[in-house]
């Protein structure tokens, strides 16, 4: 498949790594919308929060997990995790992902 992001998760095009393990990996976000944007996606290819069902929802849970994991090897102590789905929301990579933004105050969503 022509996903960017199983080829990141593959290997085949380079990322700035801050984790990973069997399920996850967390990169730097190429164009940060502040100052510390991470993205967390699962080593599976799932288009979005739309594929995620009870069969799957495991490497979901896990992901969420390394949230603090990561947080704290950042030294962050408050985020906000957004994952956007559809183009209307703003998905512009068709592979699940979750970002974790931090570093200056996050305006109310919308
Ligand atoms: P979305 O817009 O789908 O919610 O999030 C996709 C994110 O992926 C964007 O914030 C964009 O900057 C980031 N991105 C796109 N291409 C690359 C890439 O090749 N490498 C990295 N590290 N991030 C990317
Ligand atoms: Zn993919």
């Amino acid at each position: 498949m022509d996903c960017l992001f199983c080829k990141i998760a593959a290997g085949e095009i380079p990322c700035k790594k801050v984790y990973e393990d069997e399920q996850v990996l967390a990169f730097y976000d190429i164009d940060p919308k502040a100052p510390v944007h991470v993205l967390f996606i699962p080593k599976i290819h799932l288009d979005g929060v739309r594929d995620i069902t009870p069969e799957n929802a495991a490497v979901v849970g896990h992901i969420l997990s390394v949230f603090p994991v990561v947080a704290a090897q950042l030294g962050v102590t408050d985020y906000r995790v957004v994952s956007n789905n559809g183009a209307q929301a703003g998905q512009s990579v068709q592979h699940l992902h979750f970002h974790l933004l931090a570093g200056r105050t996050l305006g109310e969503m919308g």
